[in-house]
């Protein structure tokens, strides 16, 4: 076991001992020294994210694993809660760390290490077990970013207040249909009240992910503002169509061919009359601007998320009618989802190419789940040895690894900004 590795591992759990700062301990999970696979441990600390305290959402098994990941979470949790600020965790953990490097003196002559002969070129094979429609859209925008990310695991990407916005807003909304799950109009001004204490609750709960006072505050206002027009259009919908919310931030898994996709609906409804089920996906960034625009995104293979959802619902037994994205980023635009009808024959192009609601054919989905098989197939082949960049560079923006991308393309609005 590297020296470094082992010493930023005991660290961050003396530290989590101590201080039981979540973000340390999560750091100490996706460490190799963990003994929980990268992308299983990886995708408990997106969920701690959302439902609470770790070691919680690890006790109540918010994930479904294979018995060997199952075990190896268990394991890092019952060695976790016996932790103390002066434990030997190395004894703990059984890690076999090898010699710290010596120190370098001002003096002392260093030595260059002899250089090694280089590793025979090979392909790179994916290291997941488990698979995220998040992970292939990645793959799908940027292949570089993808290895980056997923294979090299080389940077820890800090967040952002933006992602931070998201990540309360999304705990307020499940807070707040776990008390209205079936929301009425006649309930309007009791919902409202609900949700802008829940949505004070969350930013609270997520205030030392900000980075300043001014910023939570600023977020917890927007917001805010957001949330009432969420009420104003669940009082719509309860008008036009009675539903009741069924499922609040629910784990999706699903094998497609022998590979395991595991994810998180946000809000999953059922219609009061028919028994239709719709999925929903909150997004507090920026979508696609309407229907046409969403559907053409899963047919050329760019954006996995609500195909996934769908066969992991299909597969589940729901009869799902309906996919669509909530728009949550706007606080001065009406809440306004991006919808799109699941049906056999997809409708032709709408003469308005701008409605927030269209179709989308069985046959398309069933076009992104062999997509994804097949880059599943690819990404575990161990052929794959060159990653490109990606050709847009908009998919730069916010990426973590921009700075060390040599190769990203050229941005010309930046032009101008240096
Ligand atoms: S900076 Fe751009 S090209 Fe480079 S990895 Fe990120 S998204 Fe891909």
């Amino acid at each position: 076991m590297n020296r470094l590795l082992a010493d930023a591992f005991i660290q961050d759990l003396r530290t989590w001992a101590a201080t039981r700062d979540e973000s340390a301990l999560a750091r100490a999970l996706r460490s190799p020294c963990s003994g929980v696979p990268h992308d299983v441990a990886a995708a408990y600390a997106t969920v701690a994210t959302r439902v609470g305290p770790l070691l919680d959402a690890i006790g109540r098994e918010r994930l479904a694993l294979p018995a060997e990941a199952r075990d190896a979470v268990m394991r890092f949790a019952r060695r976790v809660a016996s932790v103390e600020p002066e434990s030997d965790v190395v004894g703990l953990f059984e890690l076999h760390v090898g010699d710290a490097p010596p120190e370098p003196t001002a003096d002392a002559p260093f030595e260059l290490a002899r250089a090694v002969t280089p590793d025979e070129r090979s392909g790179v094979r994916s290291r997941q077990t488990h698979f995220s429609a998040s992970a292939l859209n990645a793959y799908a925008e940027c292949a570089r970013k993808w290895f980056y990310r997923y294979v090299c695991s080389a940077v820890e990407d800090p967040g952002s207040s933006a992602s931070t916005y998201g990540t309360a807003f999304h705990a307020a909304l499940e807070d707040f249909h776990a008390e209205f799950p079936h929301p009425e109009a006649s309930q309007e001004r009791e919902m409202r009240m609900r949700l802008e204490g829940d949505v004070n609750r969350a930013f609270e709960r997520y205030r030392g992910e900000f980075d300043t006072a001014v910023e939570v505050e600023l977020q917890r206002r927007r917001a805010q503002r957001t949330a009432v027009r969420y009420v104003d259009w669940l009082v719509a919908e309860a008008r036009r169509a009675p539903f009741t919310v069924i499922g609040r931030e629910i784990p999706a898994n699903l094998d497609l061919d022998g590979f395991a996709f595991i994810g998180f609906i946000d809000r999953l409804d059922r219609d009061d009359r028919t028994g239709a089920v719709s999925i929903f996906d909150y997004k507090t960034g920026s979508i696609a601007a309407n229907a046409a625009e969403y559907r053409d995104k899963v047919r050329e293979f760019r954006d996995f998320q609500l195909p996934f959802y769908y066969w992991a619902r299909t597969a589940q037994g729901d009869r799902v009618t309906r996919l669509a994205l909530i728009p949550l980023k706007d606080a001065l635009l009406d809440v306004q989802p991006v919808s799109l009808e699941v049906v056999a024959v997809a409708a032709p192009e709408r003469l308005r190419a701008d409605a927030a609601n269209g179709t989308i054919a069985v046959a398309d989905l069933e076009r992104a789940r062999a997509r994804m098989i097949e880059i599943c197939r690819d990404l575990t082949s161990g052929a794959l040895q060159q990653f490109p960049v990606a050709k847009d560079p908009a998919a730069c923006t916010y990426c973590a690894y921009k700075r060390a991308c040599v190769d990203k393309p050229h941005d010309e609005r930046e032009k101008f900004g240096r």
